[in-house]
């Protein structure tokens, strides 16, 4: 069988998968997009040799990106969703009856377009009429928005190099501010809190010169370098640690236990922040 070895960047371990069948290949204007299936993964997208979903796992990634901060939001009516191409954190805010829209902001149209053909259970939202796509960089559609109605952010970005960075800077993070109405909420993936502590702590630390409420949760990804995901969260007003509506849609890993358990403990937290953590 063919093998694929995942360069994930900045990571100290190299994944191997067995591939069954390359499904698709292509060089996009801004990345290589691969789509391969694996016997145990299924179906998995590729980005510059960086494993992105596997149709087996990508929920828990999906769900614990969007609803924690969905649920922390009394009334979530207006979304963007930056990056996310592949349409599974659209899927998850879609499941919110409150939500009348959601901008859908992807630099390459290529991923919505080969997601589409070849992961449907994932993509399967992208046409829904609430939606709004825009392709674009999303820094460069929240720093243009010039109205504070947007009650969540949620950033799905490929890592932290390249043109995702324009997503990591305190310049941005003033203008997701701006853009958000009072309950707002933003939210990001941060990588790993095994493998790249030094960078979850930045971006904490640079999300708490912009918001008056920063937090940090986490939730286990079979697939992603280093599988203790951490997501940064951050408001001016409420804290994302409470489920402020019903939970009245079907998930399979999320739901208000997990809300409450994902978060970092606040002793061990602090401890983070100061650099007091060592592995
Ligand atoms: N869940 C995935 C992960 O963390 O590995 C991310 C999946 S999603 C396919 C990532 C998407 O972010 C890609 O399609 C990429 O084109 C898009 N993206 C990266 N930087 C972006 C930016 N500055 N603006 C808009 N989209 C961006």
């Amino acid at each position: 069988m063919i093998k694929f070895f995942e360069k994930a960047p900045y990571s100290p371990v190299e994944y191997c998968y067995d591939v069954e069948e390359i499904l698709f290949k292509c060089k996009s204007k801004f990345q290589e997009i691969m789509v391969v299936k694996n016997p145990y993964f299924g179906k998995m997208l590729i980005l510059d040799e960086v494993v992105q979903l596997t149709e087996r796992d990508e929920f828990f990634y999906h769900e614990m990106l969007v609803h924690i901060a969905m649920f922390a939001h009394p009334n979530p009516r207006k979304v963007v969703v930056i990056g996310g191409g592949d349409g599974g954190a659209l899927r998850e805010v879609l499941k919110h009856r409150t939500v009348e829209k959601v901008y859908f902001v992807e630099i390459d149209e290529e991923v919505i377009n080969i997601s589409k053909r070849f992961l449907p259970t994932v993509a399967c939202s992208i046409d829904d009429p609430r939606v709004e796509i825009k392709i674009m960089d999303g820094a460069e559609f929240i720093i243009k928005r010039n109205h504070s109605d947007i009650d969540v952010v949620i950033i799905d970005s490929t890592d932290i190099i390249g043109f995702a960075r324009t997503l990591f800077t305190s310049d941005f993070f003033n203008s997701v501010k701006k853009c958000l109405t009072n309950n707002g909420m933003f939210v990001t993936h941060t990588e790993s809190l095994h493998f790249h502590k030094d960078m979850v702590i930045e971006i904490q630390e640079t999300l708490k010169s912009v918001f008056q409420i920063v937090d940090l949760y986490t939730a286990p990804i079979a697939t992603y370098p280093g599988n203790w995901w951490a997501f940064a969260i951050a408001s001016n007003s409420l804290s994302p640690r409470e489920v402020r509506h019903n939970f009245d849609i079907k998930t399979k890993y999320y739901d208000k236990e997990i809300h409450l358990q994902s978060f970092m403990t606040p002793s061990l937290y602090e401890k983070l922040l100061h650099k007091k953590l060592e592995w």
